[in-house]
């Protein structure tokens, strides 16, 4: 038990279209360091993380080896690789990559900075336990599902729904055999604990993560960041 690998994937292969910025998100400025360097800089600095697979956009595996990896020491990040069309696509190359060499692997959006060090603990400890988990947290709003014209058409129990966060955690053959699973369907799925809902007969477990582990997506999400990361 004692030597088994995890590792971790980290997404930066978006290209951010809803930021409507010159510059991708992930490389922008917050405080003093690029979004992507504070997920990465979690996962380095946890000790039971063997190595980080780093998937990027076309084009951008020199200036992100560069200006991410190199120019700020990270150590652990040996693959940085292209990513695909959708995030599953980029899900999919990292885990390829990576092959049978890591028992357990944390895939986490680059867009969210504010993962912590309880989170990393939590979810490998949970994945450990029950082989599949992923940080969320319960909604605070009242969620609507609507028809084509947006009317009501089922309101879910609040107390009951959660809205999903990264990092998710899986042992990685369940991992794996489930997105080779979907890449045979092609259907949308916009996380993983989805596609081991979809084609595995294994419950995901959740653990909750923080409010403020937002994924930056809009300038409004910018703002926010801006404002969390002032403490
Ligand atoms: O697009 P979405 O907001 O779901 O992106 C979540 C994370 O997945 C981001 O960190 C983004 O860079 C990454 N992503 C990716 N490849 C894509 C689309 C998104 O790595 N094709």
């Amino acid at each position: 038990m004692g030597n088994q690998k995890v590792c971790a994937i980290v997404l930066a292969a978006g290209q951010g279209k809803r930021m409507k910025s010159s510059v991708q998100k992930q490389y922008m400025l917050l405080k003093e360091h690029p979004i992507l360097y504070y997920s990465l800089k979690a996962f380095e600095d946890r000790e039971e993380i063997e190595k980080i697979v780093l998937v990027v956009g076309k084009g951008e595996i020199s200036y992100c080896r560069r200006e991410i990896v190199e120019n700020h020491g990270f150590q652990k990040v040996t693959d940085i690789i292209e990513g695909g069309k959708e995030r599953y696509h980029s899900v999919y190359e990292g885990l390829k990559s990576l092959k049978e060499e890591c028992d357990y692997v944390l895939i986490h959006d680059g867009a969210r900075p504010f993962i912590t060090e309880e989170m990393i603990i939590n979810v490998i400890e949970s994945v450990k336990k029950y082989g599949a988990c992923a940080v969320g947290m319960p909604v605070k709003d009242t969620i609507k599902m609507v028809n084509e014209e947006d009317f009501c058409v089922h309101t879910p129990e609040r107390a009951k729904v959660w809205a999903m966060q990264t990092p998710q955690a899986f042992e990685y053959k369940i991992i794996k055999s489930a997105y080779d699973k979907l890449m045979q369907k092609e259907i949308m799925v916009t996380d993983d604990a989805m596609v081991v809902e979809q084609f595995m007969n294994i419950p995901v477990k959740l653990i909750k993560g923080t409010y403020e582990n937002i994924k930056i997506t809009t300038q409004e999400d910018w703002k926010i960041a801006e404002v969390l990361m002032e403490g």
